[in-house]
């Protein structure tokens, strides 16, 4: 729980704050921006929401907060905040749900319940005909396993990598759904996944899904190519706010950054117009932009080696 008593001098007066509990995970920042910077090496709240739509938003990072590092000194129904996740994104054409996406529920949506065991990465729910899919897993938590039940369950639930794979059995035993990890990244957590994707070559799941094995972060890193728009990619690549463009995690590439470049090289032939990572910020371009990104981020990774 937040602690009054632990509040952050960083942040401003009034109802909403950032404990010193937080592990600077970013998630609440993207978030709702409106309400949440970073302040030292932390998250703070450097301005109290000002309409519904803002406290809406800054309710939803705390209920996404890993460390449940943020309080609110004031009571809020957190029905409609608990009842907003998944928070969809985009149909399953690519276009995004703030800009007039097609009817729900078919598309792609973030899980929200970041877990402090996957450094609060973020995971997604793909709803869809032929099989929902899970990608990397959130907490296990009562209200968002029944809002998925009801946009009809878990058929797969894909691993992009050994650090995000916090609750993945309790997914699986309650959806009995199959998991996807490469077999590089397995470990005792996950000796029992159902299958294990070997070697570097890609592997189709299904007419609609790919896994790309992408080594460089881990070893049995991949990213998860859905139809030719949607790219989840785990701690392979995001968006930098603070460099304007697609990068890799130089400073947090824990096996080797001469094979993250090259695994960035093979998906410049790739066509998508997302990039939905587990930490870093998500993207949206037109195809030839994000074309024009990629090539500009294996440029930078070339410099960057
Ligand atoms: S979501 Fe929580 S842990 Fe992550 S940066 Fe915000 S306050 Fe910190």
């Amino acid at each position: 729980m937040p602690s009054p008593a632990l509040r952050r001098p960083e942040n401003i007066a009034g109802d909403l704050y950032v404990d010193d509990t937080c592990i600077d995970c970013d998630t609440c920042r993207w978030m709702a921006p409106d309400t949440f910077d970073r302040a030292g090496e932390k998250s703070r709240v450097h301005r109290q929401p000002r309409t519904p739509a803002e406290l809406q938003r800054a309710l939803m990072a705390l209920v996404a907060c890993p460390t449940a590092s943020i309080g609110a000194a004031e009571h809020h129904d957190m029905k409609p905040v608990l009842a907003a996740f998944p928070d969809r994104l985009a149909d399953l054409a690519g276009q995004p749900a703030a800009d007039g996406a097609a009817p729900g529920p078919q598309g792609v949506y973030h899980c929200g319940y970041h877990h402090e065991d996957s450094f609060g990465a973020t995971s997604y729910l793909v709803v869809r005909p032929a099989g929902n899919v899970l990608v990397d897993s959130p907490r296990f938590a009562a209200p968002l396993v029944k809002r998925i039940e009801a946009l009809g369950g878990v058929r797969t639930l894909f691993l992009t990598h050994q650090d995000d794979v916090a609750d993945q059995d309790k997914w699986h035993k309650h959806f009995g759904c199959e998991r996807v990890l490469h077999a590089a990244d397995v470990h005792a957590a996950t000796r029992d996944v159902e299958r294990k994707i070997e070697g570097d070559a890609p592997v189709r799941l299904d007419d609609e899904l790919t896994v790309i094995p992408t080594p460089g972060h881990t070893a049995g890193s991949a990213c998860l190519l859905l139809g030719d728009q949607f790219l989840f990619t785990g701690d392979h690549l995001a968006w930098s706010e603070r460099r304007g463009q697609i990068v890799g995690f130089r400073d947090a590439c824990w096996y080797d950054w001469g094979q993250l470049v090259e695994s960035t090289r093979k998906l410049l032939s790739r066509r998508f117009t997302w990039i939905l990572p587990g930490h870093g910020r998500r993207c949206h371009f037109p195809p030839e932009e994000m074309a024009r990104q990629m090539q500009r981020c294996v440029e930078w990774m070339e410099g960057a080696a």
